[in-house]
């Protein structure tokens, strides 16, 4: 390694070595040559290209979608002496005109500027009669029209390589999978690009996933092992982040909501609070997240599945960035799958887009009823082999019990059959456990051959068999139908009798730190 970097790392940004590959990407880029890095959020990524900036002559024209990052990032770097600025739509023309001019004057180390503006004409110009160190493309994944990140104006970024092909760039993102990586390779032509893939682990972080079964209460008995930590809570709705923020305040909890429904003010109020005082929760929809650098936020829970294991990945990694013992916990129902399912069939999306998202949200409910160490299943999703059972998640901590489920699918899929695949779970349920209501006396099922065939299982049970047939793909939930419950042409099998299945026991009550005896 150049001693100059590790110089300038010790004394401009005051650490002792290098994390992971920073050294040999900065070294790569120094170089002159192209790379790509992956990288966990929270890993290190900005020094990969604010070091080789300052080591290189010229500016490094750093490309990045959020402003309020942008801002964060430059206030960072003046502090440390770094001569730092950024171009984007919060300036005036005075305040872009200066700039303009210490870019023209080489005055800046490194310049952070929004996409939109970057490809203006009157910036490109600029940048002819500028000397350029670099150009950083920081979220690379905004390329990838699959991810909820898409900025249309990063498809245009290739313009940078053919109009400068002799100065290097270095694209970074922490959204790994392998489509993503090689949509960016292909759209922003890094075909010659190094790739640096650090590890995705983030061994701090303890995963739980639990069966839904009163969410509130639930969440409530999670955050009471937390009182007093920093942390997020994901909601999917802005009605249910202002109801649960409304409910969290109500016990007591310093919990505030964060939507694109509130006005910018008090969004950036909210920020703000979480960013620098203690012990806030904040209840957002994935609105919040991208770009918060905030070391101590002690868990991340989700009271909705996520889109994607990405997506999981991507807003779970903002917990535990100072490397403390954090917790990423997931309530995980029916219902949400069969919501998410609704989503992606009712949203306009063409059918290639559809059918990749459906492969997303398979995947994520496979995750969430896997037996296996979560740590395994999450890291050979991004295509990381991880050795061994990892000893912190809730599948290493207490292992799942399973059970030989086939009669019970077998009684559980008769019955959706004999009631006509025209209900949902909770209807059914009812039906095999001969409960008398309203809804059974109206269809007249208290007549159906399975009505109260399944008394050894009580609701919860049994609404563990069903949530599971449907991941499986034995059931699906007809979207037209309200999430009417349907055979598939998998459930047949089974129903013959030819197969056995062998399903995930509901987990007892998560275990909580005893209280000690009162004297
Ligand atoms: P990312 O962009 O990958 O999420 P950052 O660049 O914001 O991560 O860095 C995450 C944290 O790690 C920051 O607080 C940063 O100061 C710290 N950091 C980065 N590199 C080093 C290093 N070599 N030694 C110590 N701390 C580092
Ligand atoms: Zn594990």
């Amino acid at each position: 390694m150049p001693s100059a970097a590790l110089e300038q790392l010790q004394h401009v940004f005051g650490y002792d070595s290098f994390r992971g590959e920073q050294a040999q990407i900065v070294e790569q880029v120094v170089a002159g040559g192209d790379a790509l890095v992956l990288m966990p959020t929270g890993g290190g990524k900005s020094l990969c290209y604010q070091l080789p900036a300052l080591l290189r002559d010229g500016t490094g024209i750093v490309v990045s979608p959020l402003i309020a990052l942008m801002q964060d990032q430059v206030e960072a770097l003046r502090q440390l002496g770094v001569r730092a600025a950024f171009l984007n739509s919060s300036l005036d023309a005075g305040a872009a005109a200066q700039v303009e001019r210490q870019l023209l004057e080489g005055e800046l180390d490194l310049l952070y500027v929004a996409p939109e503006r970057l490809l203006t004409s009157r910036f490109l110009s600029l940048l002819e009669r500028t000397r350029i160190a670099l150009f950083a493309i920081d979220e690379a994944h905004c390329v990838s029209q699959w991810g909820h990140d898409f900025r249309p104006e990063y498809r245009q970024l290739t313009l940078l390589h053919e109009r400068w092909p002799q100065v290097p760039r270095i694209a970074l993102t922490a959204t790994a999978d392998a489509p993503t990586r090689r949509e960016i390779v292909e759209r922003l032509a890094l075909e010659d690009a190094r790739q640096f893939v650090s590890s995705f682990d983030r061994p701090n972080i303890r995963y739980t996933v639990v069966a839904k079964d009163d969410s509130r209460r639930q969440l409530l008995e999670f955050l009471d092992e937390h009182r007093g930590n920093s942390g997020i809570v994901y909601c999917l709705s802005r009605r249910k982040v202002d109801a649960t923020a409304a409910l969290l305040a109500e016990r007591g909890l310093r919990a505030l909501p964060y939507h694109a429904g509130l006005d910018a003010q008090t969004r950036a109020e909210h920020q703000r609070r979480f960013l620098r005082e203690e012990g806030i929760v904040m209840v957002a929809t994935i609105a919040f997240g991208m770009g918060i650098d905030k070391p101590d936020v002690r868990f991340v829970a989700h009271l909705d599945l996520p889109k994607s294991l990405e997506g999981y990945y991507q807003e779970t990694g903002r917990a535990g960035r100072d490397g403390e013992p954090s917790e990423a916990w997931l309530a995980y129902g029916l219902g949400d799958a069969v919501l998410l399912r609704r989503m992606i069939e009712d949203g306009d999306a063409g059918d290639e887009r559809k059918w990749l998202e459906r492969g997303k949200l398979d995947a994520l409910i496979g995750y969430c009823e896997s037996t296996a160490c979560r740590r395994q299943s999450l890291l050979a999703y991004f295509g990381e082999a991880h050795g061994g059972a990892c000893g912190n998640c809730d599948n290493c901590l207490q292992p799942p019990q399973t059970w030989d489920a086939s009669e019970a699918a077998r009684k559980a899929l008769s019955c959706v059959y004999r009631t006509g695949q025209r209900f949902g779970a909770a209807h059914v349920i009812d039906v095999l456990r001969g409960a008398d209501t309203a809804k059974v006396r109206q269809f007249g099922h208290q007549s159906v051959s399975t009505y109260g065939i399944g008394g050894e299982l009580d609701a919860k049970q049994w609404r563990g068999v069903f949530r599971q047939l449907v991941a499986a793909g034995l059931l699906d939930a007809d979207i037209e139908g309200h999430g009417a419950l349907r055979l598939t042409a998998s459930a047949t099998p089974l129903l013959r009798g030819g197969q056995t299945l062998q399903l995930r026991a509901e987990p007892p009550k998560r275990e909580r730190a005893r209280k000690p005896a009162e004297p």
